[in-house]
């Protein structure tokens, strides 16, 4: 099973892939999580995103779609996996395509969760909330201002990817408002009939 989920920051992809995980055994592949993997590592990668990231810009194609081929032929990855993050924009979608394709491998589905922007800054102010509470570190970008920019880089680059997957006949959108278990079992139905 090989599953894009897409949505603007907030959206739940992250939690649903969680859930997707533990149900098919098959990976997450979170560009964040990996950029920010580098970013910990003090990697070359690392060091070039963390500013852009920081400051919820998006990072080069070049260098998410080499994150991203490299990850997929990794032996985990051979039973399917579910990219969270990625592709963000078009010209990474046409990338991991020929990706795909030179791989002999197939795209099962692309879920968009579909979300108010109203609604997304509260998630993120719990998600700072919750973070804190547990202890744990809150995200660099995930302040109003960084959270703002991330908002409109996905309106203005990572939006356009429904029309793409649209005209391949590959999009389902589903209602991110919904509770969370209901957006699991919507996602369920979809990939029963994937
Ligand atoms: P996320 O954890 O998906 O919210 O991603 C956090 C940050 O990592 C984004 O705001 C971008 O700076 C960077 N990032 C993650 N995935 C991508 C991607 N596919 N293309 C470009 N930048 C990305």
């Amino acid at each position: 099973m090989r599953i894009i989920l897409l949505g603007p920051p907030g959206a739940g992809k992250g939690t649903q892939a969680k859930r997707l995980t533990d149900k098919y055994g098959i990976p997450q592949l979170s560009t964040g999580d990996m950029l920010r993997a580098a970013v910990a590592a003090g990697s070359e990668t690392g060091l070039r995103a963390k500013a852009v990231m920081d400051a919820g810009g998006l990072v080069s194609d070049a260098i998410v779609n080499q994150i991203v081929a490299d990850r997929i032929r990794e032996a985990d990855c051979s039973k399917g996996f579910i990219l969270d993050g990625y592709p963000r924009t078009v010209p990474q979608a046409v990338a991991f395509a020929e990706n795909m394709k030179a791989s002999g491998l197939r795209l099962d589905a692309v879920i968009e969760l579909k979300v108010d922007e109203e609604a997304l800054v509260g998630r993120m102010e719990r998600r700072v909330a919750e973070t804190v509470a547990a202890g744990g570190t809150v995200r660099a970008d995930d302040n109003p201002e960084s959270f703002r920019k991330r908002l409109a880089e996905y309106r203005e680059k990572t939006a356009p990817l429904s029309a793409h997957y649209q005209k391949e006949g590959q999009l389902v959108v589903l209602d991110g408002m919904a509770e969370m278990d209901a957006v699991t079992d919507a996602i369920g139905q979809v990939l029963e009939k994937a």
